[in-house]
């Protein structure tokens, strides 16, 4: 049985052509999959019967399955998914006024080791394939109710965080076909623009990843020097900030329209200083990017050292940016009862696996 979930357009056309059909069903399956959001061979009622049951013989449709459900206070809402061979991630669902964004993972764990994440403390298990990744986001859509693909503004799953578990530049490949499944204006149809990736800075993929994918940028800066952010990515000491802000670069010269969001995780009496905020404005003065900064309240889990910056601090350190005319809004908690900020995923101890 092969999974019908994942495959590029292309791909299910050759799937069906294989079968003795016209190439024009596969739209039609598409269509199915993620427009109407059906879940069975059954539903697609313009197929005949006969080529149903072919389907069904040859392929499945499969979503992640729902293992446990948590609730926070803010109404952010944490899914455990598990996949055909029992891996787990964790997929968010964090609701805003008119809309809400859904944070995907893409690796089940995490091999940069970034010493303030939950996911970066347990090992790279494996990448997740596109059906994976597609599926999470159609587990969301199937809690709200959102088939088929609304088209208003307005809708529970406006905006799509790539901020999960994993490191989406070191999947490229699966993370670009999903995105390229999840943006299809004739199935899940959301916006590029409103999709955000986030990369702890794997330099040379940067310009790759956006050209292949074409949404939004965001990388963990998290420092304003190479000795602090070494300190605690240690990616850095592969590709260090200069060589990040350099891609960076590089990807604003091909569409200087797009702005880069630089998250910056406000760690107590580790980066959150006046210092650091004067450093971190030279730095982007001297690269000249088009950015905005995104500052992180760090969310604190047991076994990790670090506390999060006293408020006072975040502000002063917000106020120098915007100062130095850079946007720089501190993100909200969201989920912090549930251990739910993105980039902190997973149950607090790993669940046993189902047998
Ligand atoms: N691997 C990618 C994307 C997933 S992490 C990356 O590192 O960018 C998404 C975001 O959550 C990153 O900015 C990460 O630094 C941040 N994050 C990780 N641990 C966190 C914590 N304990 N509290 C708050 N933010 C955290
Ligand atoms: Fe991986 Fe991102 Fe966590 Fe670092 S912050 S360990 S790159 S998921």
């Amino acid at each position: 049985m092969k999974e019908l979930i994942g495959l590029s357009k292309e791909e299910l056309e050759a799937e069906v052509i294989n079968l003795g059909e016209k190439p024009f069903r596969a739209k039609q399956i598409w269509q199915w999959i993620y427009f109407q959001g059906v879940k069975s061979f059954e539903e697609m009622t313009n197929l005949s019967k006969d080529l149903r049951q072919k389907l069904a013989n040859s392929f499945t449709i499969t979503r992640p399955k729902v293992i446990t459900e948590q609730i926070s206070k803010d109404k952010t809402h944490k899914r455990l998914l598990e996949f055909t061979d029992g891996e787990r991630v964790e997929m968010v669902y964090i609701p805003e006024e008119d809309r809400g964004a859904v944070c995907l993972s893409t690796q089940v764990g995490c091999a940069m080791g970034c010493k303030f994440c939950h996911t970066g403390s347990q090992k790279l298990t494996r990448n997740l394939t596109a059906a994976e990744i597609v599926g999470q986001f159609m587990v969301a859509r199937d809690a709200y109710h959102e088939w088929p693909s609304p088209t208003h503004e307005t809708r529970y799953l406006s905006n799509i965080v790539v901020m999960g578990m994993g490191e989406p530049l070191q999947n490229l490949e699966n993370v670009a076909k999903a995105l390229n499944i999840l943006t299809a204006g004739d199935g899940i149809a959301i916006s590029r623009r409103r999709i955000t990736m986030s990369t702890s800075g794997i330099a040379p993929q940067i310009v790759p990843a956006l050209k292949a994918t074409g949404v939004r940028l965001a990388v963990s800066l998290h420092a304003p020097n190479n000795e602090l952010r070494s300190q605690i990515m240690p990616i850095n000491k592969r590709y260090p900030i200069e060589k990040v802000l350099e891609a960076c670069k590089s990807y604003q010269s091909d569409d200087g329209s797009r702005y880069i969001t630089f998250e910056y995780l406000m760690l107590k009496d580790f980066n959150d200083t006046p210092e650091c905020a004067k450093e971190l404005i030279a730095l982007m003065k001297k690269y000249s990017l088009r950015a905005l900064f995104n500052l992180i309240p760090f969310n604190p889990w047991p076994g990790c050292s670090f506390e999060p910056s006293l408020p006072e601090k975040v502000k002063a350190f917000s106020q120098m940016l915007e100062k130095a005319g850079f946007a720089a809004p501190i993100r909200v908690a969201r989920g912090q009862d549930i251990l739910a900020a993105c980039g902190q995923l997973k149950s607090k101890t790993t669940l046993p696996k189902s047998s």
